[in-house]
């Protein structure tokens, strides 16, 4: 019997190559997909012969030297049970459904994350801000604390695999070992399954958690909260909880970053005069800001620190200051008198004025604020 012939590989393959073309031909006769065919019945055998002696390498250096009849001196059977479960549990899951060969013992699992959002005003991301939020997550059950079992009631022994968490499976003269199917590898069942979670160890609770919020947080920031999400299966850690910061628009500001934006009118005089003029503060209260004379619409003035702190760090941004100058719609007979005194002064022709270049997002942004 050649082995490598059967597996279809060359002698000098490697472990993964033999494991590679061993999955492919088992799968290819396995008794599952070939009911009733004694052909396939036997490959299938052959194949399995022949990767438990290529792939264990003290087996296959006997074979190598000595040939099959050197396995058979050294007392080896010619077969041997192989844990097809592990070598296959991907594959089979997708083959079978996971119905025979998928089930593998169950394992801690993570919680699952999850995903909620606040909003909050400019003045809270400036501050900081602690918000309860109220949501639903999946808690370790209240009633049997995580186990599944109704109190009192415990776990027995899983009486079809008598603990093992395995089971020997036969198809014709061989036979392999699965997973058990009642308990899931796991040896034991739950006696009487808790009343609260199903047997699953979890439910469903709403909570109400404080979410800091530290100044500086910016629109559509995602804060993480580690381990607030949903509950870990079976040991396995918490998942965690992502809230998304929305903040509302202000009457007043608009925010660029760390920068504030803030749009003041002035009325004609002010403009061609200069003038102080109060601007409100993110902190409360206002500042002054001169404005000098011949200011024109448009122009931007600064204040230095007195923007959004900046998330992390003790420095703050700016705040811009946006002159609109407002035309006047109406005008009394007085007012209407001082303008022709000027327009008599001023002229009445008009000039050219070539369009000045934009200086980028901010300005377009706060035109159309306007
Ligand atoms: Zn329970
Ligand atoms: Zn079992």
């Amino acid at each position: 019997m050649d082995y490598y012939r059967i597996l279809g590989i060359p002698r000098n393959a490697t472990e993964a190559e033999i494991k590679s073309a061993f999955r492919k031909l088992a799968l290819k006769y396995h008794p599952d997909r070939n009911p009733g065919n004694k052909e396939a019945e036997i490959k299938f055998k052959e194949v399995n012969e022949a990767y438990a002696v290529l792939s264990k390498p003290d087996k296959r250096r006997i074979y190598d030297q000595y040939g099959y009849e050197g396995l058979r001196n050294g007392g080896f059977s010619g077969f041997e049970d192989i844990d097809l479960g592990d070598i296959f549990g991907d594959i089979f899951d997708n083959f079978f459904g996971g119905s025979v060969w998928g089930e593998r013992r169950r394992k801690s699992r993570r919680g699952g994350d999850l995903k909620e959002s606040v909003e909050i005003t400019l003045e809270d991301a400036f501050h900081g801000v602690k918000i309860p939020l109220k949501f639903s997550r999946a808690q370790t059950c209240s009633v049997c604390g995580g186990s599944g079992a109704r109190p009192g009631s415990g776990r027995n022994t899983c009486p079809t695999c008598r603990g093992s968490g395995r089971v020997q499976y036969s198809q014709g003269f061989f036979s392999f070992s699965q997973t058990c199917p009642d308990c899931r590898g796991e040896g034991e069942v739950i006696s009487s399954p808790c009343k609260q979670c199903r047997g699953g160890g979890r439910e469903k609770k709403e909570v109400v958690l404080n979410i800091k919020i530290p100044p500086g947080v910016d629109n559509d920031s995602l804060l993480r909260v580690s381990g607030a999400g949903d509950a870990g299966i079976k040991g396995g850690r918490n998942g965690d909880l992502y809230v998304q910061v929305r903040i509302k628009h202000h009457p007043h500001f608009e925010r660029e970053d760390a920068d504030l934006v803030y749009v003041s009118s002035l009325n004609v005089a002010q403009a061609t005069l200069g003038a102080e003029i109060k601007i409100p503060l993110i902190e409360g209260g206002k500042t002054v800001l001169s404005i000098p004379a011949g200011t024109q619409h448009g122009s931007v003035f600064r204040l230095p620190h007195k923007g959004m702190p900046v998330a992390g760090q003790k420095k703050r941004g700016d705040m811009l200051v946006r002159v609109r100058v407002e035309i006047p719609r109406k005008l009394s007979g007085r007012e209407r008198q001082i303008f022709m005194d000027l327009l008599a002064l001023w002229g009445k022709d008009n000039g050219d004025a070539p369009e000045k270049k934009k200086k980028g997002g901010l300005f377009r942004k706060v035109f159309t604020l306007l």
